[in-house]
């Protein structure tokens, strides 16, 4: 007989031959499980393969009754293989039967058999099956065994990703790689997107597993590890960074762990058994990330994404991989994953095609999400663990409705999205349809229908939508995604390019209002207890006059031989609107000294968005052009409900009485100082809002694009006469006991009006 054994080396040398040759699948995975046991000079070895319905069925082994392949199963968590699948550890037992999760299977006949190492077979830190050896006599396997077993489970994981078990699986059954997982997140944009996977941090898949020459490996090892050691030093020493702050600390966790002697220790005994240097790393990120997946501790776990995006990047150095090339093999419907990504990436892929972005990571506010609503994509945020369970192409599907991401969907459910997309696309046709109908309600009254945007991939939707011009425009948002602060001409340019493409619609810029929930990085305020109520929009912007004229001037020049609309948000009193007026006067003055061309029309006007303005009805509307209400802050602040707090922001009706006469004495007080007023807010998108809007007085409207359609199908058929008088009668009756909304949905009814 053949010596068999020979370490792990030859080991792997062997399985590398047996990998190469065109054998079936079966043939191959017994002919592994042979090479092992006599390697290992074990009596048995054998290897389970986790089932998608969650069940370790036996594959192959040599040793056990025969009989048992593809009959023996285990659940998850069930027996010796069920435990070290769901913890992701080994096992090392000198006396298996001995050990409390011991389960006695009468057809394998391993009741002989007394020490037992077990191993999971990872990939990305998910267990994928399980790998045995035992023997009859009680014995303590050694650390290098266990190692060598290890190191061999990769193969097999690597012939288990690769697709190749499929042949000998049982009709109607899948594998755990293959298994639909519905994962759950927070909805950052609504809407439903089909499509495939597109990992934004590829995966490296390391093909090359065993390696000819250790030293040799080692080597390259310690070459890509210099590398990625200067690469961080160079990222720390950068300008932009090495001021204090969350990046600085997190490359200096990078740093740390580039520097950790445990890891290098770790990557090079790996080599020696035979891995290449890749598949090394390979191996202990999937080790660790088993390892470190079970903590709970939220500080460690964030430190586990460090380590494996060093993992990854030290990968990256090794397989000299140069980044993701958008054009070859992107698919048409493609949904990204990410753990985090920023704003300007997503920009990078190809926009036509990306229907849905899913994030492990990332707030409402975070400027991928303020990007990836401009771009009308279904988001969603805070799905844990997503990342892993994904592989490039999977089909997915992101319900940004419900906040749900299905991967690898089964059919039926597939269908039935496919269903709701394709009724959604019928009823965009219609809306479609009307971009060019005039927004005239049914007794002739015209409304103007304008949209909200904040970003130059907002501006096509103009055209689409048949949205009249640009209600507000939200300047920060350019500050937002951006690095650094954007220079006084990056400005002009930026304003310049949204009056281009808007061709002569009106465009309503807002200044800036950051401050709140609107972060910019590079300006960072004291920290505030109540941000809300704190230092921002108008109150920081007359504080550092020099950031507000550096504004208004980019404007002015921008608009220079057109019309500009200027609005500021957040005011309080009357007074702070004249003082910026007087800046703007100011810059007006000073352009045109120097001989610089000015805006052929200047509208200067004020939102409505804090309740104390609403005692100041009349000076405001002589003091502004014009007023826009921002409903969303006028909501927060009258209802003291903060309007980013999911527990809270829904407790009161926005269509109840207290909030409509609040809003019903906003346009009385415009009809009675002739000023125009407009709302910009959420309300003003929802069709039935927008019916109470316009049943109270308001005749101008701003809201997102996607709702110009819904809303404009609304009014046609209104007779808002009618409504107004039911609106007065419900508004004022002080014993009511019917809600508004209800009203408003029986009168929409009755009236055969489209919500
Ligand atoms: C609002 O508050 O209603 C508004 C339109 O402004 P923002 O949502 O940007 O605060
Ligand atoms: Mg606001």
């Amino acid at each position: 007989m053949r010596d068999l054994s020979g370490g792990p080396r030859v080991l792997l040398k062997r399985l590398r031959e047996l990998m190469a040759e065109p054998l079936e699948p079966q043939e191959r995975l017994d002919r592994i499980v042979r090479q092992i046991a006599g390697n290992m000079v074990a009596e048995v070895c054998s290897v389970y393969v986790l089932r998608a319905d969650g069940v370790l069925e036996l594959y192959a082994t040599e040793g056990l009754n025969k009989e048992a392949v593809h009959l023996s199963q285990l659940k998850m968590g069930q027996g010796l293989v069920g435990t070290i699948a769901a913890s992701a550890q080994p096992l090392n037992l000198s006396d298996a039967q001995s050990h409390p999760a011991f389960r006695y299977l009468p057809e394998t006949g391993e009741e002989i058999y007394h020490s037992f190492l077990g191993v999971p077979i990872l990939r990305t830190g998910r267990s994928l099956g399980v790998l045995v050896v035992q023997n009859k006599a009680s014995r303590n396997y050694r650390d290098e065994e266990l190692e060598a077993l290890e190191t061999t489970a990769m193969v097999l994981a690597e012939m288990i990703a690769t697709g190749e078990l499929k042949k000998i699986t049982k009709p109607g059954l899948e594998l755990d790689l293959t298994r639909a997982v519905t994962i759950d997140g927070d909805t950052y944009n609504e809407g439903i997107g089909l499509g495939y996977v597109v990992l934004h941090e590829p995966r490296i898949v390391v093909t090359n597993l065993l390696n000819e020459d250790s030293d040799k490996e080692i080597r390259r090892l310690a070459e890509s590890m210099g590398s990625l050691r200067l690469s961080i030093d160079d990222m720390l020493s950068r300008r932009d960074v090495s001021m204090e702050g969350e990046h600085r600390e997190v490359l200096e966790t990078y740093r740390m762990f580039a520097h950790d002697q445990g890891w290098v220790r770790k990557l090079e005994e790996a080599i020696r058994n035979g891995l290449t240097a890749e598949a090394a790393v390979e191996k202990v990120q999937s080790d660790t990330k088993a390892r470190m997946m079970r903590l709970t501790d939220p500080y460690l776990r964030e430190r586990m994404h460090d380590f494996e995006d060093l993992a990854n990047r030290l990968l990256r150095q090794l397989t000299g991989y140069s980044g993701r090339t958008t054009a070859d093999g992107f698919p048409n419907d493609a949904i990204i994953f990410a753990r985090a990504m920023g704003a300007a990436e997503l920009l990078d892929y190809p926009r036509a095609n990306v229907r849905g972005l899913v994030l492990e990571e990332g707030a409402v506010t975070s400027h991928v999400v303020i990007v990836a609503r401009a771009m009308g994509i279904a988001v969603i945020g805070q799905a844990a663990g997503v990342v892993a369970l994904a592989e490039n192409g999977d089909a997915a599907i992101v319900d940004g409705d419900e906040g749900h991401v299905h991967l690898r969907p089964m059919q039926d459910l597939q269908r039935s999205y496919e269903e709701k997309v394709r009724f959604r696309a019928r009823k965009q046709e219609q809306f479609r349809a009307l971009r060019a109908v005039e927004p005239v309600t049914k007794d002739g009254k015209r409304i103007a229908l304008q949209m909200n945007a904040g970003l130059l991939v907002d501006l096509p939707q103009l055209a689409e939508s048949g949205a009249e011009g640009i209600g507000l425009f939200r300047t920060e948002l350019q500050f937002m995604i951006a690095s650094t602060m954007p220079k006084a001409d990056e400005q002009e340019t930026f304003y310049r390019n949204v009056l281009k493409q808007a061709a002569g619609r009106p465009v309503t810029f807002r200044t800036l209002d950051i401050g709140g929930d609107k972060v910019v990085p590079y300006f960072r305020g004291h920290e505030e207890e109540n941000p809300a109520l704190g230092w921002r929009a108008i109150r920081l912007s007359l504080d550092r006059p020099g950031l507000l004229r550096t504004q208004l001037r980019a404007m002015l020049k921008a608009a220079a031989g057109t019309e500009l609309k200027i609005m500021v948000p957040m005011v309080t009193e009357v007074s702070e609107l004249k003082a910026v007026r007087e800046l703007l006067q100011k810059e007006v003055q000073h352009l045109s000294r120097f001989g610089h061309g000015l805006p052929r029309k200047l509208q200067f006007g004020a939102m409505l968005e804090v309740p104390a303005l609403l005692w100041q009805l009349d000076e405001l509307m002589e003091a502004a052009d014009f007023v826009s209400v921002g409903s969303n802050d006028l909501f927060q602040f009258s209802m003291a409900v903060d309007r980013g707090n999911a527990r809270v922001s829904d407790r009161f009706d926005t269509l109840g009485r207290p909030f409509l006469r609040i809003l019903r004495d906003i346009t009385r007080a415009g009809e009675r100082n002739n000023t125009t007023v407009t709302l910009c807010g959420e309300l003003a998108g929802k069709p039935i809002s927008a019916m109470a809007l316009l049943g109270i007085g308001f005749r101008s409207v701003s809201m997102s694009p996607a709702s110009i359609g819904p809303v404009k199908a609304m009014l046609l058929g209104l007779d808002v006469s009618a409504l107004s008088k039911l609106m007065d009668e419900a508004l004022d009756d002080t014993h009511a006991t019917e809600s508004v909304r209800d009203i408003l949905v029986r009168f929409a009814s009755s009236h055969n009006i489209p919500l």
